[in-house]
Order: structure tokens, then C-alpha cells, then sequence
């Protein structure tokens, strides 16, 4: 738990968001910014930087982070039209939270290439 993270705060509830699922490992809201008619981000509850940051201990937090990504495109019926997921890291990648999170895209063609 980081005070100054505002995932953290949404994790504990000391921000709000639009939270669409919680279990014991990860939370998932829409993102505030949406970049697609579907765009919710997928967060581990323990505050992890960047996949920089990623442990051999943390295996099932990011397995758990794209099951639920998969739960979360067919619930918004994005699964079989297609959707794109993305981590962003470091400043080259335009990260801006440095909170782990999984980016799920999807409810309209996606851009090509990518970078
Ligand atoms: P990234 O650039 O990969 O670090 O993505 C951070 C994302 O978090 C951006 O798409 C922001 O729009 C989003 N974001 C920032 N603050 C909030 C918030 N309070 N609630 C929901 N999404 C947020
Ligand atoms: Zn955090």
C-alpha cells in the first residue's frame, strides 16, 4: 500500500471508481480515461510498480490478472469481436501509473501497428 498511489487509494476505497470486479488478488474498474467504447483496467491488489518490479512470488497474481481479463472481455461481450490487451512500462510506454496494471481494450477495431 502506497499513500500517494491512487490505485492503492481506490483499492482501499479512499478513491472512487467504477469497480466492475474484486477477489482476493485483483480489483478491475473502468478506466477513467477510456481509449475504447470497452476499457477497464485490471489491477493486482499489492502495489507492484512496473513488470520491472515482477517476482518469481508474484506468478498468480499476473496468471489471475489475464484469467480475469478473459472473464471480463466475454462479460462485455468483446471476447469473440476481439479486444487487445496491454501493460505499459516506463516513460517510453507512456506509463503514468506506476501501479502494475493490465489495459483491456476492446468494441471497436483496433489500431495497427501498434507502436
Ligand atoms: P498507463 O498509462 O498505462 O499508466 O495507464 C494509466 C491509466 O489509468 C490511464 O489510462 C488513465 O486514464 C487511468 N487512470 C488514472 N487515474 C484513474 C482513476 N482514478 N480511475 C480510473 N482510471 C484512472
Ligand atoms: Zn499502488
Amino acid at each position: 500500500m502506497d499513500p500517494n498511489c491512487i490505485f492503492c487509494r481506490i483499492i482501499i476505497g479512499d478513491a472512487t471508481a467504477s469497480i466492475v470486479h474484486q477477489d482476493d488478488e485483483v480489483i478491475a474498474f473502468h478506466d477513467i480515461h477510456p481509449a475504447a467504447p470497452i476499457h477497464i483496467l485490471i489491477v493486482p491488489l499489492v502495489h507492484i510498480p512496473s513488470i520491472n518490479q515482477v517476482s518469481e512470488e508474484n506468478d498468480q497474481i499476473i496468471a489471475r490478472m489475464f484469467r480475469v481479463a478473459k472473464q471480463l472481455a466475454a462479460k462485455n461481450g468483446i471476447d469473440e469481436s476481439g479486444f487487445r490487451l496491454i501493460i505499459n512500462s516506463g516513460l517510453d510506454a507512456n506509463q503514468t501509473v506506476f501501479h502494475l496494471h493490465l489495459h483491456l481494450l476492446g468494441g471497436r477495431p483496433m489500431r495497427y501497428p501498434m507502436g
